[in-house]
């Protein structure tokens, strides 16, 4: 195999020299971080009052964790680290009380993001003759501005085409030729099941490449969409608080995600004692990100369960791979690529005072997406045998679930008692998807 880098001296970079490179660029974050209060106060107490009291890497370790509650907390911008006119972009994520967590790019921040992302699509034999769809959501999601610049970076013809709407998405890919797109792994599934509806041929289409993540998936499901539509696909790892693409990526040896560590420090933790797990082991990924002035952010716990792969790349990248992400250690549903947590649910039934007490979130799988459902029981003014307000409750609870929560939810209204209570602690979500492993 004739691997292709982008940056070859970076990637290839030995380790020493690598290690060196993170200790600067660790500095540089943190005399970023001390003009945030959140991260002065935090540092402060672990003995870091200034840039230099880093003195190696091992001096990450007394900085505490950051969690995604940390993150809301400083909302809108107890994080913004440079002056708020140097700010060109910010992105989000949905968080558990619907405060979201604000990511801020000053230009430079943009550049690098930008030039990690085209490093990923370049490694997996992409060139500037390559068209390229990306069929995800664009806005607030980093999923589709981050791919645009990236995919532009490694001067590809770009076709914004978001998400959704698969007749118009084959309509573009058959006028002008696409050879690679970006999309969930379920949508790509989605995409197939489609195309043998409506009658397009795998011929018509010059598909060759498929970059798929935002939510796990399995080793076979991979297998299965490279079988069906004929092309490779490569695993796309990130996350908003880290960027969002760009963090982890496969080459073209697909035995794990390069994660680019001139570019982010990854720990694996065990998630009960906070103790790194022995080398090569499972747990929770903690990421620091070097590359982002506007917004710094230190040892974050991701809750996304992977662990280091071991021995060396073929391609001769010297950055350590991930495993594929099979899971959170928290309570994350991740539904077509969207991630909600089942508290925002209890948020908004809680707040419809027609509505019971009780209630169940269903997720399952209709084809190849998901699909979510929203049992809930019926207040006590509300009375099965009277259809009109039933209805009415029932398309309300839907209306403001789906502008909440950017879902288009199933509402089912059930009598009062109807839903299984548990006893002891609440079980409220019925995860009916096959398990990814
Ligand atoms: P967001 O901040 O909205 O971009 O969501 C990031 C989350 O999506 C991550 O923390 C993961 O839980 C999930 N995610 C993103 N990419 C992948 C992937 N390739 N495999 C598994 N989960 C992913
Ligand atoms: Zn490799």
């Amino acid at each position: 195999m004739n691997y292709q880098y982008w940056h070859p001296k970076m990637e290839t970079l030995p380790r020493a020299d690598l290690e060196a490179w993170q200790l600067a660029r660790l500095k540089d974050t943190a005399a970023y971080a001390l003009r945030t209060p959140f991260y002065k106060e935090r540092l402060t107490r672990a003995g870091i009052r200034e840039a230099d009291d880093i003195k190696s890497l091992e001096d990450l370790k007394r900085i505490p964790f950051t969690t995604k509650h940390d993150l809301r907390d400083a909302f809108p911008y107890g994080m913004l680290s440079v002056p708020r006119d140097e700010v060109i972009r910010l992105h989000a994520s949905s968080g558990t009380t619907g405060t979201p967590t604000t990511i801020y790019f000053n230009r430079e921040d943009i550049r690098r993001w930008s030039g990690f992302v085209a490093r990923c699509i370049y490694g997996t034999g992409c060139n500037k003759s390559d068209v390229f769809q990306n069929m995800i959501t664009y806005g607030l999601f980093t999923g589709g501005l981050g791919f645009h610049a990236g995919g532009e970076e490694v001067g590809m013809l770009v076709i914004p085409s978001g998400a959704g709407n698969t007749t118009r998405q084959f309509k573009l890919m058959q006028d002008f030729g696409t050879t690679v797109v970006h999309a969930t792994p379920s949508f790509l599934l989605h995409v197939e099941s489609r195309m043998k509806e409506e009658g397009v041929s795998r011929d018509s289409l010059r598909l060759k490449r498929a970059f798929a993540g935002a939510e796990p998936y399995s080793e076979d499901t991979r297998r299965r969409i490279e079988e069906l539509l004929g092309i490779d696909v490569y695993n796309s790892y990130g996350l908003s608080e880290m960027n969002g693409p760009g963090v982890a990526f496969e080459c073209q040896a697909k035995n794990g995600l390069h994660l680019w560590e001139d570019g982010y420090i990854a720990e694996i933790i065990d998630p009960e004692t906070l103790e790194p797990v022995p080398e090569g082991e499972t747990g929770e990924l903690v990421l620091t990100i070097l590359c982002r002035e506007a917004t710094p952010i230190l040892r974050y716990r991701t809750r996304d369960i992977s662990g280091f792969s071991t021995g060396p790349c073929p391609c001769g990248r010297t950055h350590r791979r991930i495993r594929r992400i099979t899971g959170r250690t928290d309570d994350m549903l991740i539904i077509n690529g969207v991630n909600l947590f089942p508290s925002q649910i209890e948020e908004v039934i809680m707040g419809i005072k027609e509505a019971g007490n009780n209630y169940l979130i269903v997720v399952e799988k209709d084809g190849s997406l998901d699909r979510l459902t929203v049992k809930t029981e019926i207040g006590p003014d509300i009375f099965m045998d009277d259809s009109r307000p039933l209805n009415a409750l029932r398309e309300k609870i839907r209306k403001t679930l789906q502008a909440s929560i950017t879902i288009n939810p199933k509402v089912e209204l059930h009598e009062k008692g109807a839903l299984p209570v548990s006893e002891g602690k609440a079980k409220r979500v019925q995860d009916n998807r096959p398990k990814e492993v």
